[in-house]
């Protein structure tokens, strides 16, 4: 199975890909947690994007295209994968479908997380990653629990620099516009795109996600508006996507129909008038001919 994941930072896209990653046995590939491996090393692209992940923005598109056909290449991506995180351009998702031509290997299916903003703060500024196991936690919903890396007991909680809330604010306001709205309007055409509830108990949202992937084999699901953006997207959204075009068509054929309706009731009404002249002209000669006659 190969599928992105596109979410709000804190939308529980990683955690939930954690999760599938062990169901499915494909591993989750999150170009974040690449970069920041890269920050640790202190590699040359390490140095490059960390001013860049620190506030907020996005490393550039053919960075991110490399990183991602690398990863691709190695051999537990054969199987399948979980893309976190990437594409978040319209040029990386682009290049993704080309990478993926290339190899043979298309997508099944992108599934956008819909969480309500409030709720993505709560969840950012309780986020808290062990720095041995790199699992990760929030002091809000689910405290940190389970083993560490051998050897150690307890985990050992940090935040990211990039889970602050000005930061978390400026990546919110940044996924909104470079992200959910064109990437999901380029995928929305493939027919892949599902949309998942990802508000609630963690347990509730892998069930839907894993019924929206059972469900989803094949059948387009329109991406929806995120929550918090709903009313003031409306507009828009209702004019574009072919799928409203389509919905639309059986609201034309039932605006035709009784249009032919009534061109049948008027019909018989022709007809029927017709017939009364006839019989009338048929009546009116022998009747005018009688009275001359009588003359
Ligand atoms: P994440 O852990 O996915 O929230 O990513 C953390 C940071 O890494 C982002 O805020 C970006 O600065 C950078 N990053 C991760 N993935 C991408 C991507 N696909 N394109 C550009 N920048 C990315």
């Amino acid at each position: 199975m190969r599928i992105v994941f596109m979410g709000a930072p804190g939308s529980g896209k990683g955690t939930q890909a954690q999760r599938l990653e062990k169901q499915f046995s494909i591993p989750q590939i999150s170009t974040g947690d690449i970069l920041r491996k890269h920050l640790a090393d202190g590699t040359p692209l390490g140095l490059r994007a960390k001013e860049i992940m620190a506030s907020g923005g996005y490393v550039d598109d053919e960075t991110m295209l490399a990183i991602i056909r690398e990863r691709l290449s190695q051999a537990d991506a054969a199987r399948g994968f979980i893309l976190d995180g990437f594409p978040r351009t319209v040029a990386q998702a682009e290049g993704l479908t080309k990478l993926l031509a290339e190899l043979g290997t298309p997508l099944d299916a992108v599934v956008l997380f819909d969480v309500d903003h409030e709720q993505l703060v709560k969840r950012v500024s309780g986020r808290r990653t062990c720095e041995f196991c790199k699992k990760v936690f929030n002091v809000n919903f689910a405290p940190a629990s389970g083993e560490c890396i051998p050897g150690r007991s307890e985990h050992s909680l940090v935040q990211r620099p990039d889970d602050r809330e000005d930061t978390f604010k400026e990546r919110l306001r940044k996924y909104e516009e470079d992200t959910r709205k064109p990437v999901s309007r380029y995928y929305a055409y493939t027919g892949l795109m599902r949309t998942v509830d990802a508000e609630g108990a963690i347990d509730e949202v892998t069930q839907r996600l894993l019924d929206t992937l059972k469900a989803g084999g094949g059948s387009a699901a329109p991406a929806a508006p995120a929550k918090a953006a709903k009313k003031k997207r409306a507009p828009q959204r209702r004019a574009k996507p072919a799928a409203r075009k389509a919905a639309r068509r059986p609201v034309r054929k039932a605006a035709k129909k009784p249009a032919k309706k009534s061109a049948k009731k008027a019909a018989p009404k022709r007809r029927a008038n017709r017939k009364v002249t006839r019989k009338a002209k048929g009546r009116a000669r022998p009747a005018r001919a009688r009275r001359k006659s009588k003359r």
